[in-house]
C-alpha cells in the first residue's frame, strides 16, 4: 500500500449567493448565520502525491477576465493562482501529471486542461456526453461554442468511466450525480483514512445537516441538474466518509483555513 497524500490547491474565488447556490430555498427559515449577500468561495483542486502516478483532481478556474465576463461577476484569480503556476511552485510542470480526473466539466473545474499534455483525462461518460451537447441553460457552465469562445476541452481526448472504478491503486471514482449529469467523486486512501474529493456534489458542509422540522436528513443545495440524484449523492457520501473532515469540497471556505496550518492531508 502506497502512502498517498493530498494537497488542496485553491485556484481563485467565485462569489455566489448562499440561498441560490449553497442551499435549496426551502431550507432558508431553518438556517442560522447564512449571509444574505454574495460570499466569495474558493475553487480547490487536489494534487495526489506518493502513488504510482501523479494525479490531479480537477484543474480549477479561469483567469479573472474570463471568469468575470462569462460566468460569475466579481470572480477573480490572483496572479500566480492558476493551476500550472501553483504546480510550478511545488516543483512540477503540467506535463509531469499522469492522470487528471474531473469531478465534472463545469468551467471552474477544468481550465488550463490543455496544458496537461501527458495526462490521461478522465470524466464520467454521462458528463462528457452532456458537456459536448448541453441544453442552452448550461451553455455558460460548459462554455458552449455558441458563446463565441473556445471551450477548455475543445479537441482533447477523454477517457470515460462509469459505475465505481479504480483509476490507480488506492484511488477510486464513484457516481455522485445531481449537481451535473455525470458528476463523480474521488476516494483516496491515505495512512490517515480515506478522503473523498466530493467536487460540487456537496457544495458546503452545511449540506450534511439534518433539518428535523422538515424531515430532511440533509440540507439540499440550491443549484442542481437533478435534485433527487443530488440528494442521494449527499446521503451516500455522508454514510461513506469516516466523518465530515474526510469530505473535501471544491468550494469549501473552511478548507482555506485548514491548509494554512495543514497544507498536506493524509500524513
Ligand atoms: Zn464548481
Amino acid at each position: 500500500m502506497k502512502n498517498l497524500t493530498i494537497r488542496p490547491i485553491n485556484t481563485g474565488y467565485v462569489p455566489t449567493h448562499p440561498l441560490q447556490y449553497h442551499y435549496h430555498f426551502s431550507c432558508a427559515p431553518y438556517l442560522k448565520g447564512v449571509p444574505s449577500e454574495k460570499v466569495p468561495l474558493p475553487v480547490f483542486t487536489f494534487l495526489v502525491e506518493g502513488g504510482d502516478k501523479l494525479l490531479l483532481v480537477d484543474t480549477g478556474m479561469a483567469w479573472t477576465e474570463r471568469a468575470n465576463d462569462y460566468h460569475h461577476p466579481g470572480s477573480w484569480q490572483e496572479p500566480g493562482m492558476a493551476i500550472h503556476e501553483q504546480l510550478e511552485k511545488l516543483g512540477y510542470k503540467p506535463e509531469d501529471i499522469d492522470i487528471v480526473v474531473f469531478t465534472h466539466l463545469h468551467w471552474d473545474h477544468m481550465f488550463y486542461v490543455e496544458k496537461f499534455k501527458n495526462a490521461t483525462l478522465i470524466a464520467h461518460e454521462r458528463e462528457w456526453e452532456f458537456a459536448n451537447n448541453p441544453i442552452p441553460l448550461y451553455y455558460k457552465s460548459y462554455e458552449h461554442p455558441a458563446l463565441g469562445i473556445t471551450r477548455p476541452f475543445e479537441g482533447l481526448e477523454f477517457t470515460t468511466v462509469s459505475g465505481e472504478t479504480e483509476i490507480m491503486p488506492g484511488v477510486r471514482v464513484f457516481e455522485t450525480f445531481g449537481h451535473s449529469p455525470g458528476h463523480i467523486s474521488v476516494e483516496i486512501d491515505t495512512k490517515n483514512g480515506s478522503y473523498i474529493c466530493a467536487g460540487d456534489s456537496i457544495f458546503v458542509k452545511g449540506n450534511l445537516n439534518e433539518i428535523p422540522e422538515l424531515h430532511y436528513n440533509i440540507s439540499p443545495p440550491g443549484r442542481y441538474y437533478n435534485i433527487v440524484e443530488a440528494w442521494k449523492s449527499i446521503e451516500i457520501q455522508k454514510a461513506r466518509a469516516k466523518n465530515s473532515d474526510f469530505l473535501l469540497l471544491c468550494h469549501d471556505k473552511d478548507l482555506e483555513e485548514l491548509v494554512k496550518t495543514t497544507p498536506v492531508l493524509g500524513l
